[in-house]
C-alpha cells in the first residue's frame, strides 16, 4: 500500500506549480486555501494549468487535492453577512472544485459565538443542504476541531449530528486533524484505539477521508489550537507514528499542517517515510 503524505502549499500560482513543490520534497498529495485564509476573491481558473496538473497527478500517482476553505467561513456565525459569506465562498469553491473532478474540500464546521451547540449544528447542516448537489463530484469534509472558543465539532458526536441532518449524505465525510482532536480532550498518545473505536462508534470510520497529521503544542485537552512540527509537541513522534501506521488509517492521505516552510515540509515527509511500515 502506498504512503500517501503531503503537505499544505501555498496556492499563489496555480496547481501546476503546487504539485511541482509536492514532488520536490518528496509529496504525492497536498492541501491548499481555496483562497486567501481570511476570505477574498479567489483567483481565475486557468484550464491549461488544470491540464498540466492532471497529467503531472497522474504521472506521479498522486492521491487526492484536499481544498482548505478560508479561516473566516463560518456557517453559524450571529452575523447573518457572515453567514452569508460562508454560502457565497463555499458555493463558488464547490464549482471551482468541479474543475479538478473528484477531489476532498476541508472547512471548519464554524463557531456558534454564543448562540449554544443546537443552534450551530442546525446552521451548518441548513448552508451544506443548501449548497451540496446530487451532481457534485466533490467530498465535502468537515474538520474536527480542538474546541477553541465557542467551536462546534470538537466532539466526534457534534459532527454526526451535523452528519445526520444532512439529506446527500453521500457527498460529505470527516477530516481527523491530530492536533485539533488532542487539543479537544482526545487521547492520542496513550490509547489511540480506543479514540478510533469512539470515532467509529460516533461517525463510522468509513466517513473519515483525510488526517491533517500535526503535533500540538499543548497537552491533552489543552483546546488551544496551536500546531507544532512533528516530534516537537506534546503528541510527539511515538504517538504520530502509530497514527501513520495504524491499519484503520494507513490507506488514507495525511496532510501536514505544522508550522514550515517547504524544506522543513520536506524533511518532516522524509522523516515519516522513514518510520512508515510495510
Ligand atoms: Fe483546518
Ligand atoms: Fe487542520
Ligand atoms: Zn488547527
Amino acid at each position: 500500500m502506498s504512503f500517501l503524505i503531503g503537505c499544505h502549499l501555498s496556492a499563489a500560482k496555480g496547481f501546476t506549480p503546487m504539485a511541482h513543490d509536492a514532488i520536490s520534497i518528496g509529496a504525492n498529495v497536498f492541501q491548499f486555501f481555496t483562497r486567501n485564509p481570511r476570505g477574498g476573491k479567489a483567483k481565475d481558473i486557468d484550464p491549461d494549468d488544470v491540464k498540466t496538473f492532471l497529467e503531472l497527478a497522474e504521472k506521479h500517482q498522486f492521491g487526492p487535492l484536499l481544498a482548505h476553505a478560508p479561516y473566516t467561513l463560518n456557517p453559524c456565525s450571529n452575523n447573518p453577512s457572515t453567514r452569508r459569506f460562508a454560502h457565497e465562498v463555499m458555493t463558488d469553491d464547490l464549482l471551482r472544485m468541479e474543475h479538478v473532478p473528484g477531489n476532498l474540500y476541508n472547512f471548519h464546521p464554524g463557531s456558534h459565538v454564543g448562540q449554544g451547540v443546537d443552534a450551530g449544528i442546525d446552521m451548518i447542516a441548513d448552508m451544506l443542504n443548501d449548497i451540496l448537489s446530487p451532481k457534485q463530484t466533490t467530498t465535502v469534509l468537515l474538520e474536527t476541531m480542538a474546541g477553541k472558543g465557542s467551536e462546534v465539532g470538537a466532539t466526534f458526536t457534534e459532527l454526526r449530528r451535523i452528519m445526520d441532518k444532512i439529506a446527500l449524505p453521500e457527498k460529505i465525510g470527516v477530516c481527523l486533524d491530530s492536533c485539533h482532536i488532542s487539543d479537544a480532550g482526545y487521547d492520542v498518545i496513550n490509547d489511540l484505539d480506543g479514540v478510533l473505536a469512539e470515532f467509529d462508534r460516533d461517525i463510522g470510520l468509513q466517513h473519515l477521508k483525510a488526517i491533517h497529521l500535526n503535533d500540538s503544542l499543548n497537552p491533552t485537552g489543552a483546546r488551544k489550537d496551536r500546531h507544532a512540527k512533528i516530534g516537537k509537541g506534546e503528541i510527539g513522534v511515538e504517538a504520530l507514528t502509530r497514527i501513520i501506521n495504524h491499519p484503520a488509517l494507513k490507506h488514507l492521505p495525511f496532510y501536514l499542517e505544522t508550522p514550515n516552510e517547504l524544506d522543513g515540509y520536506g524533511e518532516e515527509i522524509a522523516l515519516l517515510k522513514t518510520l512508515r511500515q510495510p
